[in-house]
């Protein structure tokens, strides 16, 4: 194990203990014993480990309970350039006067993984990337977790274009308002699977409100694409203990991606 994989899983809270190992991996298992996925772990000198699932993993076969938001007028058939521009130029929910710039997002745009995460923070809105600062350092180390690099094959954004002030929580119109470029870059994109980082991305890729915990360890789906939801890297920093979770669910997306 070379030092970058050691950082990386003390990063998780899982050095020494786990060590990576190539994909293709090993099976995870249900608390019912049945195999129904890969994991990217083994245990050091042990069998392949078997990742107790919260839940069975299962298709999120319920409807979604809201409505396609339409995309604003102009950008719904918007190409990379014109859509760039159209969040640019927009005004038009309360954060935009708050914040430095908008934020539109970053990576491949041919990209089978896209992250998804709330909204910018400080270091955000002022460097105009997602995902920088600290919680940017630890979704890069989240990347690198599961052999992922930001700009290779990946895109991240957010659900909200503009930084919150004071880092608070985008409020319900605020995401009304912002959510159909979001939609419009997942139909660009067309990623092979979401990841929803935290309970605002999810609540607003299913359209309807849950606890996080409820739905980690199932496949949701946005229009079709499978959804995998775990912890925003923010509050993995302020709860250190969840990272094994995180990682837990990230093994399960390395699974779903590969089934
Ligand atoms: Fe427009 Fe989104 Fe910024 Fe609101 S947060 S002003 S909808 S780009």
């Amino acid at each position: 194990m070379n030092i970058r994989d050691e950082a990386v899983l003390r990063e998780f809270n899982l050095y020494p203990l786990w060590v990576g190992k190539d994909l293709p991996p090993p099976l995870v298992r249900d608390t019912q014993g049945t195999s129904v996925a890969p994991s990217v772990l083994t245990q050091v000198g042990a069998d392949p480990l078997t990742i107790e699932l919260k839940t069975a993993p299962s298709r999120d076969t319920e409807k979604q309970k809201t409505e396609p938001v339409l995309f604003r007028k102009n950008s719904e058939d918007a190409d990379w350039p014109a859509l760039k521009q159209h969040v640019q130029d927009c005004t038009a929910c309360k954060l935009r006067p708050g914040c430095t710039q908008t934020v539109f997002g970053v990576g491949d745009q041919k990209a089978e993984w896209l992250f998804v995460g709330e909204g910018p923070g400080a270091d955000e809105d002022e460097q105009g990337e997602p995902f920088v600062g600290q919680a940017g350092k630890l979704l890069d180390n989240m990347l690198a977790a599961i052999k992922l690099k930001r700009g290779q094959n990946v895109y991240i954004a957010n659900v909200v274009k503009c930084r919150p002030p004071n880092n608070r929580t985008p409020e319900a119109d605020e995401i009304a308002q912002c959510l159909p470029y979001l939609q419009r870059q997942i139909a660009l994109i067309k990623p092979k699977l979401i990841v929803a980082l935290g309970k605002t991305a999810a609540t607003a890729l299913l359209g309807r409100d849950a606890t996080l915990g409820s739905l980690r360890g199932t496949i949701h789906e946005y229009q079709g694409i499978p959804l995998i939801i775990t912890y925003h890297p923010a509050y993995l920093l302020r709860s250190p203990a969840e990272k094994a979770k995180a990682w837990q669910d990230l093994c399960f997306a390395v699974a779903t991606y590969s089934a």
